[in-house]
């Protein structure tokens, strides 16, 4: 499957049916306006199809479906074990059109299709395959009461949820929220990025497949301003799983306030420093997964690792090895299996990046890229991009540029390194490299991220939790904890003749 030629791809992609329209209540349906938005390619610029363009009454109408669906208990009240058997099936129809769920990504957001089938995609049935497995075997508690008094304390299904995502792993991030939301027992509207609705719409068509009875997980393309606005109003919506960057994210911690205090869980951005010591064996691995922390999915990542420290003794041999592999990963046509590195979500995120990166030429050393670049003459292509002897003060150290631009910075002293690790707005992930253990564990706790990984980089599974601290957000997303954003805690108190 994965040994396809760049012309099987592209010939594949020709094919495929794309579904644009929303998803509510169990039917493909247009936007009450009768409005649509262009889903564009950002590797050729190329439209791919009409999307509707929902607004506050189509997010409405998903929202008296969903509510209506959990109310008449089809889902909401089913046996754990058959919400189980659902979205098994649905993960099994994941892998069926797997390739289809990788395109889709690829084209309408740039990603390249190796990623988007050996990641993505797989990655997707993954996770709803580990919530469905999960589901059936988690106990609630009883409360140390004493005789004559019964007190159960159970996780319900809070009701509706509400889901707004990004466009850096289109699949990827509508499964995280729904997996976890619908294997609870609640039902979903979903808002996916306007840059990427394509493969969200797919997957409610396969959930619907699978077995999601209609109104239960419904997906409502549209802008931010509006439809993501209009959901995170909605006085019927209990809870807004947002992901995204942190000033979108703060404006759904107003909305909540404005409207029914929905529980809001964020998710927003980062500026993940990555820690080399000079006592880390294994340089060619640490530069491998460096290259990898930063221009993996062309720098679009959250948690990318945007701030490499080096210990500066080793530090410009550092950096000559990983100008070799920023070199060796020009960004190519996204369908190319060939191809390291694919395009940039769209040309305002591309002018963005340029804009970084322009300003950096002047106040740092630029190692390596710095260019947009196109492929056969088309497309929003920026060259894997190294700044060194970037001050800590610049907004290449400071900013989340969501691109495949690294800022080198050096020190002198492991308090050094952490110091300047922590001096950041955000806490969302770190990498620490070194073969003493005892720096490892001291320097993993000093870190105020959610995620330190050490040794490796983007430590991540479905088995544990994945969020920040500080403007990071302080939503968790997989393992069991995801499960308590979904939920709330239920006393029922009996009493009984002792
Ligand atoms: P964004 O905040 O612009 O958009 C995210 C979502 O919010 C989209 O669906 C968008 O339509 C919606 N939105 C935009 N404006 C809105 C408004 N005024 N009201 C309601 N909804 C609105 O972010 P983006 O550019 O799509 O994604 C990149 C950001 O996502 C980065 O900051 C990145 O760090 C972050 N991110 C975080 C995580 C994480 O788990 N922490 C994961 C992936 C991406
Ligand atoms: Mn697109």
């Amino acid at each position: 499957m994965l040994d396809h030629s760049h012309q099987d791809w592209a010939a594949r992609a020709a094919m495929l049916d794309l579904r644009g329209k929303a998803f509510i209540n169990g039917k493909f349906v247009e936007a009450a306006s009768g409005k649509t938005f262009d889903s564009i390619n950002p590797a050729t610029g190329a439209v791919l199809t009409a999307v509707a363009e929902c607004d506050a009454e189509d997010v409405d109408r998903a929202v008296t479906a969903g509510r209506r669906a959990f109310e008449a208990g089809h889902w909401s009240r089913m046996a754990p074990g058959d919400r189980k058997a659902v979205l098994l099936k649905l993960a099994d129809l994941l892998r069926a059109n797997l390739e289809e769920m990788a395109l889709l990504d690829s084209l309408d957001m740039g990603k390249t299709i190796t990623d988007a089938s050996t990641i993505d995609a797989p990655g997707s049935a993954h996770f709803f395959q580990w919530y469905a497995e999960a589901i059936d075997k988690l106990y609630d508690e009883v409360a140390p009461t004493g005789p004559g008094d019964l007190a159960l304390v159970r996780r319900v299904p809070l009701g509706v949820v509400g889901a707004v995502t990004p466009w850096n792993f289109p699949l990827d991030m509508a499964t995280w929220k729904s997996a976890a939301a619908l294997a609870a027992g609640n039902s979903v509207v979903l808002k996916p990025a306007e840059q990427s609705p394509l493969s969200a719409l797919r997957l409610a068509e396969l959930a619907a497949e699978a077995g999601v009875p209609e109104g239960v997980f419904n997906v409502v393309p549209g802008f931010g301003h509006t439809a993501g606005k209009a959901l995170g109003l909605h006085m019927d919506v209990d809870c807004l799983a947002f992901t995204g960057s942190t000033a979108i994210g703060k404006m759904f911690m107003q909305y909540s306030g404005q409207s029914n205090l929905k529980q809001v869980w964020p998710e927003t951005g980062g500026k993940s420093p990555n820690i080399v010591f000079a006592d880390c064996e294994d340089l060619d691995a640490a530069a491998d997964m460096a290259a990898f922390g930063i221009f993996f999915n062309q720098g679009e990542v959250c948690s990318a690792n945007s701030r490499l420290y080096v210990e500066r003794a080793i530090k410009d041999e550092f950096v000559a090895r990983l100008k070799e592999r920023a070199t060796a990963m020009q960004p190519g046509d996204p369908l190319d299996p060939a191809s390291k590195m694919g395009a940039i979500v769209d040309e305002k995120q591309t002018q963005g990046i340029m804009r970084f990166v322009e300003a950096g030429k002047e106040t740092a050393n630029l190692v390596t890229g710095g260019a947009r670049v196109t492929v056969d003459g088309k497309g929003c292509f920026v060259q894997p991009t190294i700044f060194d002897e970037v001050s800590q003060d610049d907004p290449l150290a400071r900013d989340e540029i969501f691109g495949p631009v690294l800022s080198v910075i050096a020190f002198d002293s492991e308090d050094e390194a952490v110091r300047m690790a922590n001096d950041s707005i955000y806490g969302l992930a770190a990498s620490v490299w070194t073969d003493n253990l005892s720096r490892a564990c001291r320097v993993a706790d000093r870190l105020h991220v959610g995620t330190v990984s050490v040794n490796t980089v983007d430590a991540l599974s479905a088995q544990t939790p994945f969020g920040g601290m500080k403007q990071s957000g302080f939503g968790r997303d997989l393992s069991l904890h995801s499960l308590d954003k979904y939920t709330a805690l239920k006393t029922t108190w009996i009493k009984y003749k002792a």
